[in-house]
């Protein structure tokens, strides 16, 4: 009580907003803890857009999802589909009491992760060692990824069509790949004396893959042992690493963070983790939604959402499309406009949750904290909402209703103080359309590393809130 004012502290004025631990009971949190395990055994096998894709829907047919392509229609309330976008992007939707011209419920999340791509020419040897050039995707921190275990995973397509796919590093018999950071004895000035941005440059990420030389004659002998070995395991050459998609992510299985075990890393959980939450949400609907429930899995975000699988492209408005033609199969645009209009979004995406060491960049009153549910996000951007959606009061008030009508623990938050600096999702570009769109999220320490951390109560929540979501969104 400061200067005798009446200042009350607005977590006593906000009941609901408190700790989640200290407002579940015994058999929630086991179910928190089950749906944690099933969270992490999933991120597990996702270690790419096209894993993480791949698994979404395997998953999602054992619960009788249907390729909306073998779908012959008309319109089936209940109807479970999905659709795959060049295996690096999927929609899945639970066909609504009412057709898609009064507009869709969606989800959506990016499931494409920061990470180090292998450059298409990527394999070369100097001093006896042979490396593969990498170029960065996404916002890393380069010292993130030195001295540090790196899995390889992703695909070679040779000229005849032929997908060869390859995944090495996150098997125990695996071996691992490294990029050798320098001794502190010798980086002084080469380093040490440097800025971040400038000690470790992106084009330093060079990964050594190999040290053994096939013979003591022939140039290059140490990538010639490389090559052989990818001749041998795989059946690819050289120039089949021309049209390969091979990226470098963290040798790293999601862990338990915390001797109370309530925190999960791993990597990628920007923004598999909202991916995750959202598809369980869907594969566990119970009853026949009144409006459609679509998922989108989106990829390219942490680019830009530029590409045919990113949430700028025309899939999204193809797949839209399909939906009304089911009910209406000659349609005009119009209908497509008025569907979008009538729908719905939530942009699943993570947010910053208030670490102790690093505070000073959250204004605390509307800071993000862990174990305090996932985290609704009325507007992102930078610089004076720059490149923001702003979601409306009134859609707000809806989501609002929603979550509270279910006991759903969220909190509301911004990403950080004014002007320190700020970030994006893919809410834009579902406004771009028409929608109705609000920001939440999941919010994490540490991300864009290579183990960021969320909490068991908030990944448990965040599909709580797709529930409520696809409930009770009129
Ligand atoms: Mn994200
Ligand atoms: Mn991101």
């Amino acid at each position: 009580n400061e200067g005798g004012a009446c200042v009350v502290n607005f977590e006593e004025l906000m009941i609901n907003w408190k700790n989640g631990h200290l407002k579940v009971d015994e058999a929630t949190l086991s179910e928190i803890e089950s749906f944690a395990k099933d969270y992490m055994r999933f991120m597990t096998v996702a270690k790419t857009e096209r894993e993480t894709v791949t698994q979404a829907i395997k998953e999602a047919r054992e619960k009788g999802f249907r390729n909306l392509e073998e779908l012959e229609g008309p319109w089936t309330a209940g109807e479970k589909v999905y659709f795959e976008n060049r295996k690096k992007s999927v929609v899945f939707a639970v066909l609504g009491e009412k057709p898609a011209t009064e507009g869709v419920n969606i989800v959506v999340a990016h499931v494409d992760a920061p990470r180090l791509d292998l450059k298409p020419r990527p394999l070369k040897e100097d001093e006896q060692i042979a490396i593969l050039e990498t170029h960065y995707y996404g916002g890393i921190k380069n010292f993130h990824w030195v001295s540090t275990p790196l899995a390889l995973h992703g695909v070679v397509v040779k000229t005849d069509g032929t997908v060869v796919e390859i995944s090495v590093g996150d098997k125990d018999e695996d071996p691992v790949l490294i990029i050798p950071d320098i001794l502190p004895h010798l980086g002084r000035k080469v380093q040490m004396s440097k800025t971040m941005d400038e000690a470790i440059p992106g084009e330093s990420l060079d990964v050594v893959v190999g040290s053994v030389p096939l013979n003591d004659e022939e140039k290059e002998p140490v990538k010639k042992f490389i090559l052989k070995l990818l001749n041998d395991n795989y059946g690819i050459t050289e120039a089949d690493l021309l049209s390969a998609e091979l990226e470098v992510v963290p040798a790293l299985k999601p862990r338990e963070v915390g001797l109370d075990r309530a925190l999960i890393g791993a990597y990628a959980q920007d923004d598999r983790v909202c991916g995750y939450t959202a598809l369980r949400a869907l594969l566990d609907l119970t009853e026949v939604p009144e409006k459609t429930a679509v998922v989108i899995l989106a990829d390219k975000e942490e680019v830009g959402s530029m590409g045919n699988t990113g949430m700028r492209s025309a899939f999204i408005d193809n797949f839209l499309s399909k939906l009304i033609a089911l009910s209406k199969p000659s349609f005009s645009p119009l209908d497509l406009y008025e569907a979008w209009n009538r729908t719905k979004v939530l942009s699943a995406d993570v947010t910053a949750a208030v670490d102790p060491i690093w505070k000073s960049v959250h204004e605390m009153q509307n800071a993000a904290r862990m174990h305090y549910g996932p985290v609704l996000t009325k507007y992102t951007g930078s610089r004076g909402k720059g490149g923001a959606n702003d979601a409306h009061a009134e859609f707000l008030a809806q989501v609002r209703d929603a979550f509270d009508k279910e006991g759903v623990i969220w909190q509301m938050a911004e990403l950080g103080k004014v002007d320190e600096g700020g970030g994006g999702t893919v809410a834009l570009f579902m406004a771009d359309r028409g929608a109705d769109v609000v920001d939440i999220g999941v919010a994490l320490w540490g991300m864009h590393s290579l183990f960021e951390v969320s909490s068991k109560l908030d990944v448990y929540y965040a599909y709580k809130a797709d529930q409520a979501f696809f409930k009770h969104l009129k």
